[in-house]
């Protein structure tokens, strides 16, 4: 038996926390610290100083040299720029380490080498970094040594929004606000503040190191950009909760004792529904720490398989013909005073103000599923949404049957009288216990379900931020809130206001209600009769962020201008460019330089077998039809390289960034698509001594 871990101990052990802030703070200052955190604010200078020293004792004295504002600019990813605690060496070259209070609040990294879209044209290359109070500080070890990590926000000199946390922190509070509306309205004058709660379920891949860095797409573009199948894939369905390998094993011990660490509260492990896919999901909590410690979940998934001579693949498409990875994005929202106003109890026709709530969710969601279709794209989940395997590119809610029922009753007469019951389970062993079953089934094929006290967005991507999908959730709950409490707010008689908006909401609004299976043809036709949007992929959806009606929301709440807005299109634009871009070239470098040369060499093997056979009086026919076979393949395979060069480079030379990102998706996907089929069939013809990179068997089954 190994040494126990203890997780108490080890538990948030590299993280600035609330307990560690009160230990080494006066309690005037602590208190100050609590405040702004709670309420908002500024922290005076004096008091940010003291913030600052005890934050770096305590980070020195476990070992930190360097701090960093660790911020998320629009590359999805996070960004660090280390500078060491070092002051000036004073008259006798003696160096104290130093760190204050105006370093803490405020940095200034450059940024105009961050994606700004047209920002950075109109305004200063200058870019400020902010402490955001309410997520801690942290640790983190690497092999630059330890460095204190402090989560800021990131905006340009004029202060619009260079990042994800910046509009994310905005829709909070917007929420907030107008949620404290709604509840005041139901008599609660205690609430002083609504969360938003997230817990984002994240899948990913692992591949073996030495098989991956024998594949350029691999590590270049993170996903394989040629592969036939493999004999065996997923249609076993033997590795969804499988028993876990021994080797992926080891890999999530250290990854959970890396997250747990860091105060990320990793919960529950699971394999996945492909070979070689695995599945974390941490204890949900507030929107925005959540986005911090997906990314520092997503950060440690990728440092700890290094560890284990593994590779972590967090692309959303890796292999072609098995499922790809996504995140299940859990969102609710609470009151301070400890209110989920997604519980809709047991008696969901009796509670109003839930059923007023579902009414604005419904309409929020269906006045904006572009802006939640487009909250959830980048390039990888086009591979995925609307594929058989994820939710459809079309935004429905699912919301059960014993809501659904509720919502016929409240259409159909204005009034809830039943609910349906869950009745029990019974098991028909007498060993084991009748279950009491809960009253609505799951369905995996929404977007957007109701999961009993909460929404599951299914829809995101497994390597993509989810501070988009939660700045727009937010933002669009807010909205309907706003609007809602508009109205309640002036009525004479409130509980005929509520129960009228109730209906009217629900009716009005009933038709992004769906509760089959979202991955049927006939969804998509029922979908398009009933007028709801089906964005096929991430361009397409860009435009959706600066509509009028997008423009007018996120400006409303001071959540995005409409210069932001714009600046984000542009930037999904160069994304997708520059993505399919770099898949192109590696495919054009594959093919060229390893795949066509070792099939060429192989016809040639064939060819003076052929030769060999005959010259020995035999007929050597299957030789041929398969040097014949192989050689057409190889014209075709060479044809199609030649069309993609020839694509790639008309993509490249274009310069308006919508028209360019078009052509990538329109032609060069396209030419991509064509050099890869042959190249497959090839793949399973040629002897696998020749086959110059690893195959799908090898990648899925050797882990
Ligand atoms: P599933 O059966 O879909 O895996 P789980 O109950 O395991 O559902 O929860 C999945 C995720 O949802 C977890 O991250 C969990 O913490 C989170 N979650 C649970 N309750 C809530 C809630 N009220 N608000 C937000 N997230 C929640
Ligand atoms: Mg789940």
């Amino acid at each position: 038996m190994g040494e126990a871990l203890n997780v108490e101990k080890i538990f948030g052990e590299k993280v600035f926390t609330v307990a560690k802030m009160k230990e080494r703070l006066t309690k005037k200052v602590f208190q100050e610290v609590m405040r702004v955190m709670d309420q908002g604010g500024e922290l005076s200078m004096t008091t940010a100083d003291v913030v600052a020293k005890a934050m770096k004792d305590w980070a020195v004295e476990n070992g930190a040299t360097h701090y960093t504002h660790w911020f998320q600019p629009l590359t999805g990813i996070t960004a660090e720029k280390h500078d060491s605690f070092i002051s000036h060496p004073d008259g006798d070259g003696k160096m104290l380490m130093e760190f204050s209070g105006k370093e803490l609040i405020k940095g200034e990294p450059d940024a105009s080498s961050f994606p700004s879209g047209g920002l950075r044209a109109t305004f200063e290359a200058r870019g400020y970094t902010a402490w955001d109070i309410t997520s801690p500080a942290f640790l983190k070890e690497s092999g630059c040594g330890t460095i204190l990590c402090i989560p800021t926000a990131f905006c340009s000199y004029t202060g619009e929004a260079l990042d994800k946390k910046t509009p994310l922190l905005r829709s909070m509070e917007a929420l907030s606000q107008q949620a404290l509306r709604i509840v005041k309205l139901f008599g609660n004058d205690k609430a002083t503040k609504v969360t938003a709660s997230v817990g984002p379920e994240q899948e990913y891949f692992l591949v073996d190191k030495d098989l991956y860095m024998q594949r350029k797409d691999l590590m270049f573009a993170g996903r394989t950009l040629f592969g036939a199948p493999a004999p065996k894939g997923q249609e076993m369905e033997d590795h969804y909760f499988g028993v876990i390998k021994e080797r992926v094993g080891a890999y999530m011990k250290d990854l959970n004792e890396e997250l747990w660490k860091l105060g990320v509260t990793a919960k529950t492990q699971h394999n996945e529904v492909a070979p070689a896919q695995h599945e974390l999901a941490p204890i949900y909590e507030t929107a925005n720490i959540a986005v911090d410690h997906n990314q520092l979940v997503m950060e440690a998934m990728k440092k700890v398989a290094y560890k284990h001579d593994l590779r972590c693949l967090l692309h959303e498409k890796p292999y072609a013909g098995v499922n790809g990875s996504g995140k299940h994005n859990n969102w609710s929202i609470t009151t301070d005073d400890g209110v989920n106003l997604l519980d809709p109890g047991d008696t969901p026709n009796k509670n109003i103000q839930f059923l007023l709530v579902l009414a604005c969710i419904m309409k929020a969601v269906d006045i904006h599923a572009d802006l939640l279709r487009q909250s959830a794209a980048d390039v990888g989940n086009d591979h995925r949404l609307g594929a058989n395997e994820a939710p459809p590119a079309i935004i429905s809610i699912f919301l059960g049957d014993q809501l659904e029922d509720v919502v016929r009753q409240l259409v159909e007469t204005g009034d809830a009288k039943r609910v349906l019951e869950g009745g029990k389970l019974e098991t028909g062993v007498s060993t084991l216990p009748d279950f009491e079953k809960d009253a609505t089934d799951r369905n995996r094929t929404s977007p957007f379900a109701f999961t009993g006290n909460k929404f599951e967005f299914r829809m995101v991507g497994s390597a993509d931020s989810i501070a988009s999908p939660n700045t727009t959730l937010n933002a669009i709950v807010a909205e309907a809130f706003c609007e809602a409490a508009d109205i309640l707010e002036k009525a004479q008689d409130f509980d005929l206001a509520v129960h009228d908006l109730i209906k009217e909401y629900m009716t009005k609004h009933q038709r992004i209600v769906f509760n089959g299976d979202g991955y049927s043809e006939e969804w998509v036709a029922e979908a398009k009769r009933r007028g709801l949007p089906n964005i096929k992929s991430m361009i397409e959806a860009a435009s959706t962020i600066t509509t009028d009606k997008a423009v007018a929301l996120f400006e409303k709440f001071g959540i995005f201008t409409r210069v932001e807005l714009e600046s984000r299109e542009e930037i999904i634009y160069e994304t997708y460019a520059k993505t399919i871009n770099i898949e192109a070239l590696t495919m054009i470098d594959m093919a060229s330089k390893d795949i066509l040369p070792a099939v060429a060499a192989y016809t040639g093997e064939l060819a003076n077998t052929v030769i060999a056979v005959k010259e020995a009086g035999a007929g050597a026919v299957a030789q041929m039809e398969v040097l014949s076979e192989v050689d057409t393949l190889l014209t075709e395979a060479k044809q199609a390289l030649s069309k993609l060069i020839a694509e790639e480079g008309k993509a490249a030379a274009i310069t308006d960034v919508k028209k360019q990102a078009f052509y990538y998706k329109e032609s060069v996907k396209t030419a991509m698509e064509a050099l890869r089929a042959p190249v497959d069939k090839l793949e399973m013809l040629v002897d696998s001594n020749i086959w110059p990179i690893p195959t799908y068997g090898e990648l899925m089954f050797e882990v």
